[in-house]
């Protein structure tokens, strides 16, 4: 996958971009990240890219020009498949797996890192083809939103990582949050490992997980049930964890 990121600190990209999975990624070919210094396309002799918004107000706004030129510069010949050029904006849709599993299918990006007050409207309404904001508060820029894109996006991308079954399991990829993880020692200061995990029996290891995946997304993100068809035997799972839940919280000691 090849991304091209419009921004104007393209060095704050360096260390995500040299360690890890990412790096390991770029190494093999499989991600490809081209950064792109939006001042390179101000056309003034002090390279800003910014000015007062028309009307008052405090602050700057990225001026249109440079960015619609910088964008215009990486697009594919007339005819052929436009990328997604996407803006990276707190006002945009909320990014989540099912998204980040969407854009990995691609094989072009094109993330634009807004500053300052925000860039002129018109490069959201004649340039962009998306918006997308990593939560509900806001950042001084979109270069760390357009990392965690990045990141999200790439460990998706085939051959990423070493076990992609991880990815499958991970929290969210199947609507639930991850089940709990355990590694050596089995006894830490007198804290026990589960036994059904050291027990060898795939079939006990893998209703556990699910439990415990069930039992977690009901107690933290109900929310996400909510969305969910869930199987005869998750429903069976569900209605025990919820039995349990009732009863215990009814006992008194
Ligand atoms: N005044 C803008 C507004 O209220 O929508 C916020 C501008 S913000 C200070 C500067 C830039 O940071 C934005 O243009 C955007 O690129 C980026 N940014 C800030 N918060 C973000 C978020 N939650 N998700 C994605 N990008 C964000």
């Amino acid at each position: 996958m090849r991304v091209d990121v419009l921004t104007i600190f393209p060095e704050m990209f360096s260390s995500f971009l040299n360690t890890s999975i990412i790096k390991r990624a770029r190494e093999q070919g499989r991600l490809h990240v081209n950064l792109v210094d939006i001042r390179d396309y101000a056309r003034n002799k002090h390279r800003s890219v910014d000015d007062y918004p028309f009307g008052g107000g405090p602050g700057m706004v990225m001026m249109a020009e440079p960015i619609f030129l910088a964008v215009e510069s990486l697009l594919p010949q007339e005819g052929a498949e436009r990328p997604p050029v996407i803006l990276m904006s707190p006002q945009g849709e909320v990014f989540n797996q099912e998204l980040a599993a969407e854009l990995s299918r691609e094989k072009h990006l094109i993330l634009i890192c807004g500053h300052y007050e925000g860039v002129d409207e018109r490069v959201r309404q004649f340039l962009v083809s998306r918006e997308i904001s990593i939560g509900d508060y806001v950042l001084t820029g979109g270069e760390l939103p357009a990392m965690v894109v990045i990141d999200a996006v790439t460990r998706l991308l085939p051959g990423v990582l070493g076990d992609p079954v991880g990815a499958l399991e991970d929290s969210f990829a199947m609507g639930l949050l991850e089940y709990p993880q355990y590694t050596r020692p089995r006894s830490f200061r007198g804290m026990e490992v589960p036994e059904v995990l050291l027990s060898g029996n795939h079939e006990k290891i893998r209703q556990w997980r699910r439990r415990q995946a069930l039992e977690r997304t009901w107690r933290r993100r109900p929310d996400l049930l909510a969305k969910l068809s869930l199987s005869p035997e998750d429903r069976r799972l569900l209605d025990e964890i919820i039995k349990n839940s009732r009863e215990n919280s009814g006992k008194t000691y």
